[in-house]
């Protein structure tokens, strides 16, 4: 298992565990992609590893059954098909079983990833949570993950041990594309980079044409239509999504982080969205405090997206709103 950049993060983990300080309860924040899941499955293996050193040696059973998913005694919560954690799974299934010695070794570390997308239920998960973040058995470790950290009930925070995950290096990513994907063009690896950046978890989804590889496409026409003052063109882009909202949602995120890139630029700082070109294009047609004010609006319609809005109706009042 290897964990790229974050060195940081992996030194303060590895020092409690091998000081005999581990932590019970932790919380994984960090933008999607940065690789919060894959972080949790290796202080899994910091906290079960039989060598105990901090660093999991990947060759005693407890590091071979995490490698394979198979360790009894690491258990990811299962959200529903809403992507929700229903109480009743976290009472049965984490707070039941707490109490219950490992099969195993010494310790059972329960792992509740995307807490955030669990909007429905999250202040009452917490709120069940919270005994066993206040009363952890010796034996138990729960990880939380999520997008921000503002997820979390203030009572959680203040008990969790918070590890916010950080974008790598372009080095990193790039290692981690040639490592991957060793028989891709290079052509298809710098690419990748650019529209990824230091987050792995989009130069993967770019290499692998997941929905975040339309995103970018998108997200390049409607930056390219508004830099070059094309409302049709930008109607245009957006119909692009074909009223498939996870899309839409994506690109105009994608778009709003070259707005932000292009004020970025502005300030003479660098860019770390998916296209670094098109911030600058952008740049050259905005103020910085033009670029603030086009970046809040888009955002405010990405609220409303997940607000449930008609997406025909938003996306003409968008772009009435950005054109006026
Ligand atoms: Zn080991």
């Amino acid at each position: 298992m290897k964990i790229y950049g974050n060195s940081r993060l992996l030194g303060q983990t590895a020092r409690m565990v091998s000081a005999g300080r581990e932590p019970h309860s932790i919380m994984i924040h960090g933008e999607k992609g940065l690789g919060k899941k894959t972080m949790a499955k290796y202080l899994a293996a910091q906290l079960m590893c039989e060598e105990r050193t901090g660093i999991p040696c990947g060759r005693c059973r407890a590091c071979q059954l995490i490698e394979k998913g198979a360790h009894p005694d690491l258990i990811f919560a299962q959200a529903n098909e809403k992507g929700n954690y229903i109480v009743e799974e976290i009472r049965d299934n984490i707070i039941a079983d707490a109490p219950v010695a490992p099969n195993e070794g010494d310790i059972k570390v329960y792992v509740i990833p995307d807490f955030d997308l669990s909007i429905q239920t999250s202040v009452q998960v917490q709120n069940i949570l919270l005994k066993l973040i206040e009363e952890p058995p010796d034996h138990t470790a729960l990880i939380l993950t999520a997008r921000s950290r503002e997820t979390f009930l203030s009572t959680i925070i203040s008990r969790c041990v918070s590890l916010s995950m950080t974008p790598v290096t372009l080095q990193e990513s790039g290692e981690f594309l040639q490592e991957n994907y060793p028989d891709r063009p290079m052509e298809d690896i710098r690419e990748a980079l650019e529209a990824g950046k230091g987050n792995i978890g989009r130069c993967r989804a770019y290499m692998e044409q997941e929905q975040f590889y339309n995103s970018v496409g998108l997200a390049r026409q409607i930056a390219a239509a508004y830099a070059g003052g094309s409302e049709y063109g930008f109607l245009k882009a957006l119909a692009g999504a074909e009223g498939k909202k996870p899309l839409l949602r994506e690109a105009l995120y994608l778009f709003s982080e070259i707005v932000r890139d292009a004020g970025v630029h502005l300030a003479g700082g660098e860019a770390v969205g998916c296209d670094t070109n098109a911030a600058k294009a952008l740049s050259s047609r905005l103020t910085l405090s033009a670029a603030a004010e086009l970046y809040d609006k888009v955002n405010s319609y990405i609220r409303r997206i997940d607000a449930n809005c008609n997406l025909a109706l938003l996306c003409n009042s968008l772009c009435a709103d950005l054109f006026s």
